[in-house]
């Protein structure tokens, strides 16, 4: 974890800049030095915002600088304008863990980027801005861990989010239960996947779950009612499953007032656990021929979609693979 202490205030990258209690920059700028200025309270209130009052000394106005250190100080590496973390399925496992036996502070949250995500966030300054914010991004889709190889930041291997959830419910124990809030999928589908949890982990406890009508995301009256819900049972994962980009832009616009320990965005995740779709077998999983699977079983939706992706995905690796030669 990177920490704050006076001396190192000047270096420090700031995630947010507030004067008397409002925003005004995401980051100090480089115009506005801080070496007028005397450190005179750093208060760390829990192991992730740590907050700094600065007073200036020619202006008697006092300044608050928060940094967001949840998102760990470790490897990562940037590709197609994401930073990946890089970690493999028990590393993640081990982080959200913890996160969960910590004491709820703010809803952390984490995104899995597949090849479909890095194309579309290439024209979605939002979703840019969403994936920088999360606490821990996992590369999912086998494309994108031959790509991280092929330019030489490798990534150890694939964290798929509907591996995750499971992986993740693997770890829970008698001494370290979960409860977990199921948001998303069709009506019904979250309550079944909430029956074979119960029956296949019995030291996790599905305490909700809510499928959000269309257009959810736009009725400010809904959103409230999720926000709510959730509050009623503080559950520590969030799962979330509204398909890309919808979820993760949702939760990163709400994550300050999600009474969750962390959000989990993972698609089609709900419905794999119900039944409700099939998840592809492992070897097609462990060999990246899943994309085929899903296509398969759902043509309508996907066939565009993996069409396009196949097109542009390539020159946006040429892309990279050029920013790197040019170095
Ligand atoms: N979904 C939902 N509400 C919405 C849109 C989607 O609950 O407004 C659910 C849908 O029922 C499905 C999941 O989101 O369970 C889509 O997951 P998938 O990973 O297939 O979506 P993708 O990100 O690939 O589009």
């Amino acid at each position: 974890m990177e920490c704050v202490t006076s001396g190192d205030v000047q270096r420090t990258r700031f995630a947010s800049l507030s004067v008397g209690g409002k925003q005004t920059a995401n980051r100090p700028k480089r115009s506005s030095p801080l070496s007028n200025v005397e450190v005179t309270a750093i208060a760390v209130d829990n192991p992730i915002k740590i907050t700094v009052e600065l007073q200036r000394r020619y202006h008697n106005m006092t300044t608050q600088l928060s940094m967001d250190c949840s998102r760990p100080a470790a490897n990562r590496i940037q590709l197609f304008g994401i930073d990946i973390d890089v970690v493999d399925m028990q590393e993640a496992v081990t982080t959200i863990t913890q996160w969960t036996a910590d004491e709820h502070v703010e809803c952390k949250f984490v995104v899995t980027p597949n090849v479909d995500h890095a194309i579309m966030l290439q024209e979605n300054e939002a979703l840019r801005r969403v994936y920088g914010a999360a606490s821990l991004v996992l590369a999912d889709g086998f494309p994108i861990i031959v790509a991280s190889k092929l330019l030489q930041k490798p990534l150890p291997e694939r964290v798929a989010g509907s591996e995750l959830v499971p992986t993740l419910f693997d770890a829970a124990t008698p001494t370290q239960p979960l409860s977990v809030y199921l948001l998303g999928a069709a009506e019904g589908v979250a309550d079944r996947a909430a029956e074979v949890i119960h029956a296949k982990w019995p030291n996790v406890a599905v305490v909700g779950t809510y499928s959000p009508p269309m257009g959810f995301q736009n009725d400010e009256q809904e959103n409230e009612k999720i926000i709510e819900k959730i509050a009623e049972v503080s559950p520590d994962v969030l799962v979330v499953g509204l398909g890309a980009p919808k979820q993760e832009l949702w939760v990163h616009k709400h994550h300050e007032r999600l009474s969750a320990k962390v959000a989990l965005c993972v698609g089609a995740t709900i419905d794999f656990m119900a039944g409700e779709k099939k998840q592809a077998p492992v070897w097609m999983r462990r060999t990246g021929l899943e994309w085929i699977h899903r296509m398969l079983s759902e043509p309508r939706r996907l066939v565009g979609r993996y069409a396009r992706d196949a097109w542009i995905f390539p020159r946006l690796l040429w892309k990279e693979y050029w920013k790197r030669s040019d170095r």
